[in-house]
């Protein structure tokens, strides 16, 4: 297993580690805290045509194509961004 996908996995079993934690006894800080971009191996192109704005767990910022948020990713993301955690919004 190389190093990326182990980041990754070990990501991902944090996130779902986080989720099953009880929201009433997690610290606001604690259920803010994100995942870095490297982590996620995140990017500010699309990845085909996946990107950041057709994804569930992107937050807009105030125009299309403005920089906004991710409930997942710290920091600015961008629309045309994505990373692992991309989930097309249903
Ligand atoms: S999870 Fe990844 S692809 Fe989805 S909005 Fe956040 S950074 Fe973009």
């Amino acid at each position: 297993m190389n190093t990326s996908r182990r980041s990754f996995l070990k990501t991902a079993s944090l996130i779902a580690g986080a989720a099953a934690v009880p929201v009433s006894f997690m610290s606001r800080e604690a259920y803010a805290a994100k995942v870095a971009k490297a982590a996620m191996q995140y990017q500010d192109s699309p990845k085909g045509s996946a990107e950041c704005s057709t994804c569930m767990q992107f937050i807009p910022g105030k125009s299309a194509s403005a920089k906004g948020q991710c409930k997942v990713v710290e920091g600015d993301i961008s629309p045309k961004g994505w990373c692992l955690a991309y989930t097309a919004k249903s």
